[in-house]
């Protein structure tokens, strides 16, 4: 299956395309390389990688038609896109408040024009969607299955909630066949340690804690403490982003096979993919302890604006109806795993 990935030379996006690959599937890369890393997918993944933005509808159509120059010379030349992974977004909770135009425009409006060339033709191409539990907003109850309301409380949240209604409408007036995974926690690494995350600015936990470890940062800071939970830190559900990955493949594979089998949808096929299980910031920092043997400075900051002290999922439809089991559901695993990713990445 020829797909196209876009934002797969991000953190989870290139994980997916090492999924795909390895499933039999040829994948093509479009990325705008704002937050992107090239050597990633040149070296990392040796796929075909399309430098360009998802609404530039001059890059946009003839890729999707295999015709870019950047095919020419692939099993991909000449020969059309048969369905989208759609990663390419901004995901800075903070600069969403900040500069939320860009975060429209960008996750939002070139979403649209995406879509729009998806459903140009008779038959609409079958697109698999990034979203995210901060859809959810401040949760109701724990934990959170699909049919939590939802009431994102930033303008990253709304961005991603509103390609949602987008999909739904699409779906019911175009056929437009997609699933919509709102993720929790991603985490971890590549076990092989050539794929991980590489942000910049870092503001997730898990690497700020192996960043404080590795001497790249000289302190990590605890947002808040007075959280109504066990030791008063916030808790979260961390997923490996190479379960994640797996669940695109799944997810992707559904739609080609009620594709085959001419069902068409009326509406997107909504999954939570998280573990279902949480951890607190103080136990993810006794478990990095644990696992790499090294120590930090930490001390409590003020807590962070729009933290929910919970978000913890309910994925059992994604295990029902995909099949979907998570390989490397330990906190043990995901930490070992970014931790041997950090230490070739940055050499510590
Ligand atoms: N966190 C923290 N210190 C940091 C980064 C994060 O205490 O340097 C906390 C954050 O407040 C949240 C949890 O760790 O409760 C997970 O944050 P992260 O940014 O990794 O993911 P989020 O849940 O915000 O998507």
């Amino acid at each position: 299956m020829r797909v196209l990935v876009t934002g797969g030379a991000g953190y989870i996006g290139s994980h997916a395309v090492r999924a795909l690959s390895r499933a039999g599937h040829q994948p093509v890369v479009l990325d705008n390389l704002v937050y992107g890393h090239p050597d990633i997918v040149e070296k990392g993944l040796k796929v075909p990688l399309v430098v360009g933005q998802v609404g530039d509808r001059e890059v946009l159509e003839p890729l999707l038609r295999g015709r870019h120059p950047a095919l020419s010379g692939t099993a991909l030349e000449g020969k059309p896109i048969e369905a989208v992974l759609h990663f390419a977004a901004y995901a800075y909770v903070g600069e969403s408040v900040s500069d939320p135009a860009k975060y429209y425009r960008n996750n939002l409006g070139d979403t649209l024009t995406l879509l729009e060339a998806l459903v140009a033709s008779d038959r609409p191409l079958p697109v698999v969607f990034s979203s995210t539990c901060a859809t959810y907003g401040i949760p109701q109850q724990v934990p959170i299955t699909e049919d939590h309301p939802q009431a994102p409380i930033n303008p990253y949240g709304r961005s991603k909630w509103m390609v949602e209604q987008l999909l739904s409408d699409f779906a019911a007036a175009y056929g437009l066949p997609s699933v919509i995974f709102r993720y929790f926690n991603a985490a971890g690494a590549d076990p092989d340690a050539d794929l991980g995350e590489d942000h910049d600015p870092e503001t997730h936990l898990i690497p700020r804690v192996l960043d404080t470890m590795s001497g790249r940062e000289p302190y990590l800071q605890i947002f808040g403490d007075d959280y109504p939970t066990p030791d008063g830190t916030c808790i979260r559900d961390y997923i490996h982003v190479a379960d994640l990955a797996d669940a695109h493949v799944l997810g992707l594979e559904r739609l080609l096979r009620l594709r085959e089998r001419e069902e068409t949808l009326a509406a997107p096929l909504i999954y939570n993919l998280g573990n279902g299980t949480g951890y607190s910031v103080r136990q993810v920092i006794e478990t990095a302890k644990a696992v790499t043997g090294r120590g930090l400075l930490a001390h409590v900051a003020r807590r962070r604006e729009g933290d929910p002290p919970q978000l913890v999922a309910g994925a059992d439809r994604a295990h029902r109806e995909l099949g979907w089991r998570p390989r490397y559901p330990e906190l043990e695993t995901i930490i070992a795993h970014a931790w041997a990713w950090h230490q070739k990445r940055h050499q510590t």
